[in-house]
């Protein structure tokens, strides 16, 4: 899987050393989270491939469950009583709590239909999202928005939110101690929402979700859950965006969201 460090620009404008570096950062990163700590430089290609698209649907039955994360701790801050999404927003929309509190343009909440069935969970807001104080509205949502089109579900019928609701700088992967502050901001918004059906869009949202530390390759095409929840994982738009070569595995994954899903609220709606 190449690295694609050929730009149409030379000269002043050419990658930096650290560009390039932070390139083969986030290309090591994929490759550790799709195949683990020891499989980065032991798999050939053809072993990768097999582990991508191995079974979707599982043959044991459909849910089971990680062990439980930990409960989070009820806040006594006053957005921990906001009775509706909207209201949550204005409550928690000056935060500052961490750094990047005073590094965002915009902070980006979520959009959606507060009453969606089914949740999108990103990494973070980028430059796009930053500028527009909405998620996945670059090139990564331009994608999302297919993918949705593709299992006919419209934008504004599902909810669309990150782990983090401000821009790391260069896009880069959430600290843990952001994640703290801002995770339980979005623990709020699913028990506000309470859709039948979470998507985490690659494994920064699933990792911290479901406290967990396993690749991507373990986790998706499975139905694991959060707090009850039944919850599926997929390969980041971004991701797809870089290495096409994912985009069958994850239209499998979606279609098996969409199946599910359908199950889900029929049985319950
Ligand atoms: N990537 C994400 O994870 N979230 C966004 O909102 C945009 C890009």
């Amino acid at each position: 899987m190449p690295i694609d460090l050929e730009r149409d620009d030379a000269g002043e404008n050419s990658p930096t050393a650290e560009q390039v570096l932070e390139e083969v950062r986030q290309f090591l990163m994929q490759e550790r989270a799709l195949f683990g700590d020891n499989l980065i430089s032991e798999q050939s290609t053809s072993q990768k491939d097999a582990a991508v698209t191995s079974k979707i649907v599982p043959e044991e039955p459909l849910l089971f469950e990680l062990p439980p994360p930990a409960t989070p701790s009820l806040t006594t801050e006053a957005w921990g009583n906001a009775s509706t999404v909207e209201e949550l927003n204005k409550q928690i929309c000056t935060c500052t709590k961490c750094p990047l509190g005073s590094t965002r343009t915009k902070f980006v909440f979520g959009v959606g239909n507060p009453h969606a069935t089914l949740m999108l969970i990103g990494e973070a807001p980028g430059a796009d999202e930053d500028a527009q104080g909405e998620p996945f509205v670059g090139r990564a949502g331009q994608l999302l928005n297919k993918i949705l089109e593709a299992i006919n579900f419209k934008r504004e019928d599902v909810y669309i939110c990150n782990i983090l609701k401000c821009r790391p700088p260069n896009n880069r992967t959430p600290q843990p101690t952001e994640v703290e502050q801002c995770i339980p901001y979005l623990k709020k918004q699913i028990e506000l929402i309470k859709p039948k059906v979470i998507l985490c869009l690659g494994l920064v949202a699933a990792q911290n979700l479901l406290h967990t530390t396993e690749s991507l390759g373990k986790l998706r095409g499975k139905t694991l859950t959060y707090e009850g929840t039944p919850l599926m994982i997929t390969y980041h738009p971004a991701a797809l965006l870089r290495n096409p070569n994912w985009k069958r595995p994850a239209w499998e994954d979606v279609q098996a969201v969409r199946k599910l899903h359908d199950e889900l609220v029929r049985v319950a709606p």
